[in-house]
């Protein structure tokens, strides 16, 4: 079969089949089209899928080809289409509840790793790394020996030219912001400036993992600590660019910062480190160049986000290293460098744990923001017992939280001073 694409429609009505929805198609409908780059296979087993679960999930390798294979409660429609640089292979399915699953550990073959998560409302993620050039050879769902279906993708080997020009993102499949709640209002006869808090990873991408302890969480519960207090004092407004599990794209972050017209962008992560040595908080601002070894290895591992959840970034590097270097050079990142200066002094006047070096620079992607000043906070290292300690505790986190806000209002103080000066 090569790399031909077949799309399997055997049975598709058969045992195992959700029933047609009133209204809904009947049957099954194949639309699929190889243009260009893009190929796109779309399949309508029913016309709306709403509460399937997902069962099991299995990634297995024979003879060079890769199969994923998994069970369902019904069928849904999907999209599957690979992405290079680096290679994967990525499913979506429409209304597909992962809770009960894991992703799988692959045993071997070009599968390097699996991961699986929600990458916007609506819509669940397979995401499959290659070790080779593999192709789409089927996608399609059959009726299991038990009568649950299975959802099967199964990828050949290929070359890399030929990865390469049938990779890329379907239109469909390309990451649509949702409907977000509005901003809080800010309190009544204030104009409080707005306080972007972004919690970094979420939904697929859960970020460093240690112990049960996981990046992505404590994040999110740091950046809603400092929220809860910043809308307690009513100084500042915050906004947050992820309200829950979420997984939100790097430029997303930064366009909800532009849109909110924030004062200030904080950014929250956890780090980990392979000797297991570093500790304490660290406060990261934005360069051209990175500060250290260290700090330029975290910025890249930070800015792979995007790619781990499976979108499509060609052709955005450049743009990206050339705004890096305008930034560098402006005053914005002058009044974001006194503000991470500003978090630093109140968490060593209040003896929390920051290294020797704690206020760094690097290339971070998320704190690329032309007309607001942003920071990167590393709450601590996951690979540190001392951290990981202090991390798990909600009263730690909730104290750092107090610190920031410390921080945020001794800043604004200051700004407002130099305002007032004309400097
Ligand atoms: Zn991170």
């Amino acid at each position: 079969m090569g790399d031909k694409i077949r799309i399997d429609q055997r049975n598709r009505a058969g045992p195992g089949a959700a029933p047609p929805r009133a209204g809904g198609l009947a049957g099954g409908r194949v639309a699929w089209r190889a243009a260009g780059a893009a190929l796109c296979v779309l399949l309508w087993a029913v016309a709306a899928a709403a509460g399937i679960r997902a069962l099991e999930i299995g990634v297995s390798s024979r003879l060079r080809a890769s199969e994923l294979e998994l069970a369902l409660t019904g069928r849904t429609e999907f999209r599957a289409f690979t992405l290079d640089a680096p290679r994967r292979a990525v499913v979506d399915l429409r209304g597909l509840d992962w809770s009960d699953l894991r992703a799988p550990a692959p045993a071997g073959g070009p599968v390097s790793a699996v991961r699986i998560g929600v990458v916007e409302p609506g819509w669940a993620r397979i995401v499959l790394d290659l070790d080779a050039p593999m192709v789409i050879a089927r996608a399609g769902f059959h009726p299991g020996p038990d009568g649950v279906p299975r959802f099967r993708l199964r990828l050949v080997p290929s070359d890399p030219a030929r990865f390469a020009a049938l990779s890329g993102a379907p239109p469909g499949a390309r990451w649509q912001p949702a409907v977000r709640p509005g901003p809080p209002a800010a309190p009544p006869g204030a104009a409080a400036p707005t306080v972007v808090l972004d919690p970094g990873h979420g939904g697929i991408d859960p970020g460093a993992l240690r112990d049960g302890l996981v990046e992505k969480e404590i994040a999110l519960a740091a950046a809603r600590a400092i929220a809860a207090r910043l809308a307690r004092d009513g100084r500042f407004r915050p906004v947050l660019t992820r309200e829950g599990d979420a997984f939100v794209p790097l430029a997303e972050r930064v366009r909800i910062a532009r849109e909110a017209g924030a004062r200030a962008f904080i950014s929250i992560h956890v780090n980990s480190e392979p000797t297991g040595l570093a500790e304490g908080i660290s406060v990261f601002t934005l360069s051209e160049s990175a500060s250290d070894r260290a700090a330029e290895r975290l910025a890249m591992q930070e800015n792979r986000a995007d790619l781990l959840a499976g979108l499509d970034l060609e052709g955005e590097t450049s743009t990206v290293a050339r705004v890096l270097i305008d930034l560098a050079r402006s005053g914005t990142n002058l009044r974001a460098r006194r503000l991470a200066e500003a978090m630093i002094a109140v968490l060593a006047e209040r003896g929390r744990p920051i290294g020797a070096n704690p206020h760094r620079h690097a290339g971070f992607h998320v704190l690329n923001i032309p007309d607001v000043p942003a920071v990167l906070v590393e709450l601590g290292f996951l690979t540190s017992a001392a951290d990981r300690a202090r991390l798990a505790a909600p009263e730690w986190v909730d104290a750092v939280a107090r610190d920031i806000v410390a921080a945020l209002d001794r800043w604004l103080a200051e700004e407002e001073r130099r305002l007032a000066a004309g400097r």
